[in-house]
């Protein structure tokens, strides 16, 4: 096969390794830039729902609707027995407002083609055993096409995809980059922590939170604002939490009840999180320990087998969270040469957002459907965030030196 392009993919997350796969594919070659292990960063422990549950505005919602079809196409193809679990979510309300919040919602996603509808508490003990009977308020809904993903073991299968196709993995210090430029009339160059200078057509920085430091690196601070993730109280991190054994009837399906967040996870434990736990990357060591334990007592008060469960492991987990919260996709403006792709909902949108950027950048095409996501909507003060913003008077943490 002619090789047309080289291709320097950077982060190895479930973002990067989704479009390392589908440009190696077309023939480009490929090299894709990890400066830890593939697939530790965010993806590692992220919740990993695939759903299009409460995304706005509508094109939003389309977008991540179209993200659970592509992995639902993709897993016959790419080994899905070993990461896609098509689990289908419980919901659990129980207060008014949240009962009322819940209805107005189904509503919605019914109207718009979602599958969801709101169930009674003897089929909502039929799909989920192990739940406990909510209270005799309680409203339960049930949305059957969402699914969650196992990343390491899909992101491993997405390298090994790229490497069939000719890609390159390079890892550690070979693979933290260090240096981007674009010389005018001249291929852009990424140079790594190992010494090493690579020459591209292309580049794509698919860095997650720490894609505003990649972009300052290449002369573009400052135009991919993320919601600034390493001050004291930051919305952005999150605490998560894998806790076990569960025995005998583990829970099976997505369940969000009051407080509480959970799904399986490998090993028979549970994946704990909650909408509530106000973490952040200074947050003293014994109160996440407090805290962890506290996600747990909740979980066994949601489901049944967690009498023997302690918490296995606990981190705080950083989201890459775009300061209008929407997507980031597109050449960056004053490097142009840069091409990024950072969003929230990562793990939804992989697979689909792939497929739209590899057939960007091989047809140089705009995709019309990744038009609201560019970059450029935030030339000027007048985006929507009333948050710290990395790029808006507060640096880009230095690039990616742990692992
Ligand atoms: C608690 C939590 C729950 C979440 N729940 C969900 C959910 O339910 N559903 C959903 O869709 N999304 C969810 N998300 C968001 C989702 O996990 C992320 O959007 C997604 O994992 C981002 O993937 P990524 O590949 O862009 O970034 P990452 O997985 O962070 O990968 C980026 C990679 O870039 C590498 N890198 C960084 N700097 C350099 C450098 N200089 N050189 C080379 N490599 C570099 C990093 O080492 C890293 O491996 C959640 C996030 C969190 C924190």
């Amino acid at each position: 096969m002619v090789r047309l392009h080289r291709c320097v993919v950077i982060g190895a997350g479930v973002l990067g390794a989704s479009v390392a796969a589908r440009l190696a594919e077309t023939g480009m070659h490929v090299t894709l830039m990890e400066a830890g292990q593939p697939g530790r960063g965010t993806s590692r422990w992220s919740f990993a729902w695939v759903n299009s549950n409460d995304k706005g505005p509508r094109p939003y919602h389309d977008l991540n609707h179209a993200g659970l079809r592509a992995w639902a196409r993709l897993a016959p193809a790419l080994d899905g027995a070993a990461w896609y679990r098509p689990a289908g979510n419980l919901e659990v309300a129980a207060s008014a407002a949240g009962r009322a919040e819940l209805a107005a919602r189904v509503r919605r996603l019914t109207g718009w083609g979602y599958p969801a509808r709101l169930i009674d508490a003897a089929e909502a003990a039929q799909i989920e055993h192990a739940l406990r009977p909510p209270g005799p308020d309680a409203m339960t809904a049930w949305f059957p096409d969402e699914a969650y993903l196992l990343t390491e073991p899909l992101i491993e299968r997405l390298i090994a995809r790229a490497a069939a196709h000719g890609a390159t993995l390079l890892a550690g210090e070979q693979g933290r980059v260090t240096g981007l430029d674009a010389a005018p009339g001249r291929a852009p160059t990424v140079r790594t922590a190992g010494g090493a200078v690579l020459a591209a057509d292309q580049v794509v920085c698919c860095a997650g939170r720490w894609t505003p430091g990649l972009a300052a690196l290449a002369g573009a601070a400052g135009t991919v604002p993320l919601v600034a993730w390493n001050t004291p109280g930051s919305p952005a991190p999150a605490l998560v939490v894998r806790a076990g054994p569960v025995t005998p009837a583990a829970p099976v399906r997505l369940l969000h009840a009051p407080g509480i967040f959970l799904r399986p996870h490998p090993g028979g434990l549970l994946h704990l999180e909650a909408p509530d736990t106000p973490v952040d990357l200074h947050t003293p060591e014994a109160e996440l320990r407090h805290r962890a334990d506290e996600l747990l007592r909740r979980a066994r008060r949601t489901v049944r087998g967690l009498d023997e469960a302690r918490v296995v492991a606990y981190q705080v987990c950083v989201r890459p969270l775009p300061a209008d919260e929407v997507s980031i996709v597109g050449r960056l403006p004053g490097a142009g040469w840069l091409y990024v792709a950072v969003t929230h909902s990562g793990v939804t949108l992989a697979a689909h957002l792939s497929r739209h950027i590899a057939a960007e950048l091989v047809s140089g095409e705009p995709s019309a459907e990744l038009a609201p996501y560019r970059p450029d909507r935030f030339a000027g003060d007048g985006y929507p965030c009333s948050r710290e913003v990395i790029g808006r008077g507060l640096p880009a943490p230095d690039v990616r030196r742990d692992s």
